[in-house]
């Protein structure tokens, strides 16, 4: 694919740099000379990320006449993840020196020194060993802290560099789940169509610019990720850096995230834990929501809403939503999350006005954006990533909650949002659970 890279970061708010070919890590050291001309560097990676482009890094800079301090190798056992204790530890590098962090690795090593580059006042590199999530480019850090992740705000990367075939040289689970994280934007996508076409959010027009039409033809070609085609890693990363950009110009993950990662969140919360990777959580996501938007679709709206019951009040909703979750830390966010969206029954009244009177031109344009639940089911597996809940741990009666749940846990309006208000959410979830369903497949596993 060949892109303008110097088109692209010029709305970015913190990204001055973006090379996405091969040669590219050879060049990070004239990059950062150029940049930020006279400053030290210091290379931080993991065991892994270190062996598959650390060597290389230091070289370039060193060739640029870039001083070096002492690398930092992250280590952790069974393994690393962007937990606290590691930012601190950062924290307490950076404290001694200057110098640029050059962060060698893929989401883990970066949300680290994104967040503990910020907290030293100084800018960093990012360097990309894999295709493995749209964070490269994303403003804030996702860290865990406390059990719970959360999404701390800081600038992105002033430069991210990725060199192709070094991306396909990457264990292929990570590539499988960057796909997952990208092909979640054609439903977030959706997602952003419908809440702007009800005057809840209105779409960000050089975020949706970065993000939306390229999209079909990163996601294009999931078997060449098996093949090791540098150039489908190519396009997969650039998709994923354009949804980052995306949320640097938004400054929100909207461009990038829907009832899609209302799904992995919720597990995220529901787990506490790393037990699958989040491109492969986000993918069973999108499958969910894409099933939701062809029952939307095939939707007699006017009926629907004729049909329609009384809309709760809060305090009744509040009670539905305390059933829904027995963790209290979650129902406490869900509480909060939901009531920030809780329409009144005036507004909501209003907003299913708009919606009929928008319908026949808002369907087609959700009709143009989506692809079949079975299409993306299909994608999905030719890139690796798992198709069927089970596999991530969600067994189906787990799935089926999580339609009810998912909603709750983020204020960001969805078609999860939409299926309550119409009242369909349940005999939505009824059908796609059914026997012939999408998620009813022979004893209740997702057909093939
Ligand atoms: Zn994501």
């Amino acid at each position: 694919m060949s892109t303008d890279f110097d088109d692209l970061v010029r709305d970015a708010r913190d990204t001055r740099h973006l090379a996405v070919e091969a040669g590219a890590v050879a060049a990070t050291g004239a990059v950062l000379a150029r940049l930020l001309p006279g400053r030290e560097a210091q290379v931080v990676a993991d065991p892994a990320t270190w062996a598959a482009a650390g060597p290389q890094v230091e070289a370039s800079l060193r060739r640029a006449g870039v001083a070096l301090r002492p690398c930092r190798v992250l280590t952790a056992s069974p393994a690393l993840h962007a937990d606290w204790e590691h930012v601190e530890a950062l924290d307490a590098a950076f404290a001694g020196h200057q110098a640029i962090p050059v962060a060698v690795g893929a989401g883990t090593i970066n949300d680290l020194v994104k967040l503990a580059a910020h907290r030293a006042g100084r800018p960093y590199v990012a360097v990309a060993t894999a295709a493995s999530m749209d964070g490269y480019a994303a403003y804030g850090a996702s860290i865990t802290r406390d059990g719970s992740k959360q999404t701390q705000p800081c600038p992105a990367p002033l430069a991210i560099i990725a060199d192709p075939p070094l991306l396909a040289a990457a264990p292929p689970a990570l590539a499988a789940a960057g796909y997952g994280d990208l092909v979640a934007k054609v439903v977030a996508g959706a997602d952003w169509i419908l809440a702007d076409a009800l005057e809840i959010e209105a779409i960000h027009p050089a975020a949706w610019e970065l993000a939306q039409p390229p999209l079909r033809r990163c996601i294009a070609d999931p078997g060449g990720l098996a093949r090791r085609d540098p150039a489908v890693f190519a396009d997969l990363l650039t998709g994923l850096v354009r949804t980052g950009l995306a949320m640097q110009v938004a400054r929100s993950s909207r461009p990038a995230s829907g009832a899609d990662h209302q799904f992995s969140h919720l597990w995220d919360m529901e787990g506490g834990g790393h037990a699958a990777a989040h491109g492969f959580k986000v993918g069973i996501g999108t499958l969910a929501s894409a099933a939701l938007y062809e029952q939307l679709l095939a939707e007699d709206i006017d009926a629907a809403v004729a049909a329609r019951g009384p809309w709760p009040g809060w305090e009744e909703m509040a009670e539905r939503i305390a059933a829904l979750h027995p963790q209290p830390a979650i129902r406490a966010v869900a509480l909060e999350e939901t009531r920030a969206k809780h329409p009144g029954d005036a507004e909501l009244r209003r907003r299913l006005a708009l919606l009929r009177e928008r319908w026949p031109a808002l369907r087609e344009r959700l009709a143009a954006q989506l692809l079949p639940a079975r299409t993306l089911r299909t994608m999905l597996a030719a890139a690796g990533a798992p198709v069927d809940p089970a596999l991530i741990g969600v067994a189906p009666a787990h799935l089926r909650a999580s339609h009810e749940r998912a909603r709750t846990i983020r204020r960001r309006y969805t078609i999860l949002d939409l299926a309550e208000e119409l009242g369909t959410a349940g005999r939505w979830r009824e059908r796609l659970f059914a026997p012939g369903g999408f998620w009813g497949g022979p004893a209740g596993v997702s057909a093939r």
